[in-house]
Formats: structure tokens, sequence, C-alpha cells
């Protein structure tokens, strides 16, 4: 057995026990090419597992367009949780359309509002939430367990694809023919919100490209709380300079 015949076979394993013992279970998929490997899985194997995403409303178009894509491959509408419309105007009233860049306070609470609230509506009243996160992602993230207790939400979360290398995603995205995003061929590893993601240089770790302008030790955007504390999300390049 391949090393990605076996890591799918693990992977559908963990995924048919959240579904059994965790219902009900979602799975929060932001559609880069991770979330597409948990999300084939899930719905190829008809687990009853709901996909939702954040959709901020400052995605890029090549993100957005992942949904018309994932409706015409799968035929299913994922769940959008969207932010509070309220919540955005006062904040672009007060502070301007574009104030994430003046402060790493003023990118924490445009994240607060866009992605950590609905994040919150998202998961109430479920047992247990599924992201795609991997190790090999950044250095905060090298300790990544498949299952961890989340308290900022009251319930367990699972991250299937932790031991999950890049090339493990890209081999099956490919030979199982899955929609991935755009962007992922234009030199954006990973992708957030589109003001805040930039292309990165060969070399660079894959999410230097977040939040680019800040210091590495101020980027998180709150939705991983890990023992009551934000996660830090500092690149791999980042740490080698540090240490
Ligand atoms: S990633 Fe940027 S645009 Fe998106 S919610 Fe955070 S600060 Fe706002």
């Amino acid at each position: 057995m391949s090393d990605l015949h076996r890591r799918v076979e693990e992977t559908g394993a963990i995924l048919a026990r959240i579904a059994r013992d965790y219902s009900p279970a979602v799975f929060a998929s932001s559609l880069a090419a991770e979330d597409m490997v948990l999300l084939d899985l899930i719905l190829k194997a008809e687990l009853p597992i709901g996909i939702f995403s954040l959709e901020t409303g400052r995605l890029h178009a090549e993100t957005l367009d992942m949904l018309d894509r994932v409706r015409a491959t799968y035929g299913i509408d994922i769940a959008l949780f969207k932010p509070q419309p309220e919540a955005v105007q006062a904040y672009v009233a007060k502070n301007g359309l574009n104030a994430f860049y003046d402060s790493v306070e003023m990118r924490k609470e445009c994240c607060r509002i866009r992605k950590v609230e609905p994040l919150g509506r998202a998961l109430a009243g479920k047992r247990a939430w599924i992201t795609g996160q991997r190790r090999a992602q950044s250095t905060t993230r090298a300790e990544l367990a498949v299952q961890e207790m989340d308290a900022a939400h009251g319930m367990q979360k699972f991250n299937p694809l932790a031991d999950w290398s890049e090339q493990d995603v890209w081999e099956y995205l490919r030979t199982q023919h899955v929609p991935y995003n755009a962007l992922h061929e234009r030199g954006y590893p990973s992708i957030g919100c589109e003001p805040c993601t930039r292309a990165v240089q060969p070399g660079e770790d894959v999410r230097a490209g977040r939040w680019w302008w800040e210091n590495p030790e101020s980027k998180e955007c709150g939705l991983h709380v890990v023992d009551g504390k934000l996660v830090r999300i500092q690149s791999v390049a980042a740490r080698a300079a540090t240490s």
C-alpha cells in the first residue's frame, strides 16, 4: 500500500468515526487545497457531516468561484456564514474599509467581525468541528494533534490531515480529479481574504503570504485557540531567523 493510500484510509476512518461518535459535526472549509481533500472524502463516503465556509465579504473571486465548481462537481451548496452587516458597516464607517493595514488591533478586530463571530454561529449546537490544518504548514502547527479539545468553543476539534504533506495533498487532488482554487497555481499556497493574502516567492514557506506586513509574532486570525491561547501563525522561515 502506498503512503498516500494508507493516509487516505486512515483519514477516511477518522472522518467516519467523527460522523458516528460526534454528531452533529461540521467541517469548516476555506475551499483551499487541503479542504478540498476533506470535502472530497466526506462527500464520496456520504458521511453526515455538515460543510460550511466563512464568507468574509473580502474573498478572492477565484475562491468564490469554488462554490460554483463544488456545486457542479458534487451537486451540493456549501453553507455560507457571513459577518453581521451592522458590525461591518460600523467598523468601516469608523475606521475605513482597509483599516486592517493600520495596526494589529485593527486587523484583529476585522478578523473578529468577519471570521470569529460567524465561526461561533456556525459551530453553535455542534459536538465537533473539522479543519484542514497540517503540521507542516508552520512551526506553530508542528505539534498539531489529530484530535484536540477546543475549549473556546466547548467541543472536540479534529485535524484529520495533520500528518499529510503538501505532496500528499496535491497527489490526492490530481489523481482524484478534485477541483481546486486557481490561485494555487499563481503562487498562493495558502489563501485567505484577498487584501490580506499575497503570492509567495519560491523558497518561502506556505503561509508567508498571509498578513505579510505584520511581525510573524502577531499573525493569527482568532479561529484556532489552544489551551485558551490564540495560536500564533509563525512561519518556518521566521522561526529559523529567530532561533
Ligand atoms: S483576513 Fe483581512 S480582510 Fe479578512 S477578516 Fe482578517 S483582517 Fe479582515
